[in-house]
């Protein structure tokens, strides 16, 4: 198999036999700047690399797995939108079908996230998945009878946009208090940025260096472990709203595994435990019952893995022990 995590700064490929065991691995920068046939290009050529360093042929491979940023159709591989990338209506899995000549299966970079956890990662096992990322945006994808679940016209898994703060800051999508309106690292950085105008936040503020434009999630995280109230409390006010949209997620779909994932949630013991209490407190017993809350295992290799995942997955043609 190979795998491939398209983002706007770097592509991620590896090469792999059919239970995720990467024999050769290619990190290049993705140069979007340069086009659309540049990108292509890099990717065509990171795909030739892995195999060399796995020391496979590209008759030996079964499918190709692409892990693309934005809205995308994965039925055929068409990137909707790509900002990062400059990109609109894009047929990548027909370019790369083509370039390639291998069988190619393009999926959203977050979806593709969370398919990485569930069979190589965090929740290896686990048929139904729900993945979410907290880093400057919040992500996810979910999981379902061991598939990715696209919904009706590929829009599902967008838990960022979950409304957890019906009054709360506008969300980038235009909604107010989205997830990622009071939870994403960005959340968490603006709202210690206001604290701060008005005067107060000053642990927070010497964590950044005394420049409020400095101040980072990351900031607020150190000065709540060193036991800066106004830091913790903006700390657990993110964990809280993860907790609501967690609990939501579990009562609707009843997942075997939570898995959270993104810089933010490594920010330490405050957040997380914020989150698992507003999440045992509003889930319901029977789906809170056996659920795992983890955290995410594969960090920015989950999109590749994913990638190689849905490239087994989609691996019908040739016999399991082909690569
Ligand atoms: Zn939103």
């Amino acid at each position: 198999m190979v795998g491939v995590d398209l983002g706007g700064t770097k592509i991620l490929t590896a090469a792999a036999d059919c239970r995720g065991g990467v024999l050769g691995r290619v990190k290049v920068p993705t140069g979007a700047d340069l086009g659309l046939d540049h990108v292509v290009n890099e990717i065509v050529r990171s795909v030739e690399l892995a195999l060399q360093q796995a020391g496979i042929t590209a008759e030996n491979v079964a499918a190709v797995g692409v892990g693309a940023p934005g809205p995308l159709d994965p039925r055929v591989g068409l990137v909707y939108l790509a900002p990062n990338l400059g990109w609109r209506n894009v047929p990548l899995g027909e370019i790369l079908g083509r370039r390639l000549n291998l069988p190619v299966f393009v999926d959203n970079d977050a979806n593709l996230a969370a398919l990485g956890e569930c069979v190589y990662g965090a929740g290896r096992g686990a048929d139904n998945l729900v993945y979410i990322t907290v880093s400057t945006g919040v992500g996810g994808g979910l999981i379902l009878g061991g598939k990715i679940y696209h919904g009706f016209s590929g829009g599902a898994g967008e838990i960022g946009h979950l409304t957890v703060a019906e009054d709360g800051p506008l969300c980038g999508c235009g909604n107010s208090g989205c997830l990622e309106a009071v939870a994403s690292g960005t959340a968490i950085a603006n709202r210690a940025k206001a604290l701060i105008e008005e005067g107060r936040g000053l642990g927070i503020l010497s964590e950044a260096g005394g420049h409020k434009d400095g101040v980072s999630a990351r900031a607020v995280a150190a000065a709540a472990s060193r036991g800066d109230g106004e830091a913790i409390m903006i700390m657990r006010d993110a964990g809280r709203y993860l907790g609501v949209a967690v609990a939501g997620i579990i009562n609707l779909l009843n997942p075997s595994a939570v898995v959270l994932g993104g810089g933010v949630m490594q920010s330490g013991r405050i957040l997380w435990e914020a989150m698992l209490d507003e999440t045992r407190r509003r889930a319901l017993g029977p789906a809170l019952q056996g659920v795992a809350i983890v955290r995410a295992a594969l960090g920015g290799e989950a999109g590749v893995m994913g990638a190689l995942a849905l490239a087994a997955q989609n691996n019908i043609k040739k016999p399991a022990d082909d690569l």
